[in-house]
């Protein structure tokens, strides 16, 4: 069994380089071979690359999230396009939109979307999309921008009617399941994890937030992806073993890795 958590912040789990390879290294012992580093801004993904240039089984997403609106940093487009064309770097993300947290205003998020959208068409990569309380937006947007290598929708907190709407008009979409699924009260977000065509569904960690229940209280790790792999496999009804190397399959796919 091989897990790949598609979704870690491994700059925000710990800064110390040191610290960032044994957390890597422990995940590998729990099964997570593969993982894709996330970092909101160039300098975080400057810093973290760097660090991590030989772990191969680190893929890396280059992008400036919505947290970052207001200071994308000078250049950020051209440096964004001469990092994705570093050694590893498989999709462009974390963007989308933040409307609970309101970063900047609506019209200037939108424009650092739309941008990197552009780019990922222009470059031939997946986007990581995230939304938060913008679904209507991303819907949207997504209509004409979502680029012809698509990408997922990371940390789904919609309805079934949203992700049904969304996946039928983008065969080149995925969406990524959290630790939030497992939450006693979470029964919308379990209602689309049961409903949703498996062969578009991936998992992620977004550690060190949103620990599944199984480790409430934690700060939230690559190596704790298995406990809501686990759950997702038991709410569908399949063997726990087939369902991962489902889930595993797809994330390759996604993000066009050859294992
Ligand atoms: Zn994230």
């Amino acid at each position: 069994m091989k897990h790949f958590d598609s979704h870690v912040h491994i700059g925000l789990i710990n800064e110390d380089p040191m610290e960032q390879l044994l957390v890597i290294q422990k995940s590998k012992q729990k099964k997570i071979t593969k993982m894709l580093s996330i970092c909101n801004n160039l300098v975080d993904f400057d810093n973290v690359y760097n660090n991590l240039i030989s772990e191969s089984s680190v893929y890396h997403a280059v992008g400036v999230s919505p947290s970052e609106v207001t200071h994308p940093g000078k250049d950020w487009e051209k440096k964004i396009e001469e990092r994705a064309a570093l050694r590893n770097v498989v999709a462009i993300g974390e963007t989308g939109l933040d409307y609970y947290r309101k970063f900047g205003d609506k019209k200037s998020q939108i424009d650092l979307f739309i941008k990197q959208l552009e780019i990922a068409e222009h470059l031939d990569l997946p986007v990581v999309i995230h939304n938060r309380d913008a679904a209507d937006d991303i819907l949207d947007i997504l209509n004409d921008k979502l680029p012809s290598r698509g990408g997922v929708l990371h940390c789904y907190s919609e309805d079934w009617k949203f992700a049904d709407t969304v996946l039928s008009r983008h065969n080149n979409l995925y969406i990524s399941f959290a630790g939030n699924v497992t939450y006693r009260n979470a029964r919308t977000l379990q209602e689309t994890a049961y409903n949703m065509p498996i062969e578009r569904m991936v998992v992620e960690t977004e550690s060190p937030f949103m620990v599944s229940s199984a480790f409430k209280g934690k700060r939230n790790m690559p190596f704790y992806l298995p406990a809501t792999v686990e759950f997702l496999a038991e709410l569908r009804n399949i063997d726990l073993e087939e369902f991962s190397d489902i889930i595993y399959k797809n994330t390759l796919e996604l993000f066009n890795i050859n294992d």
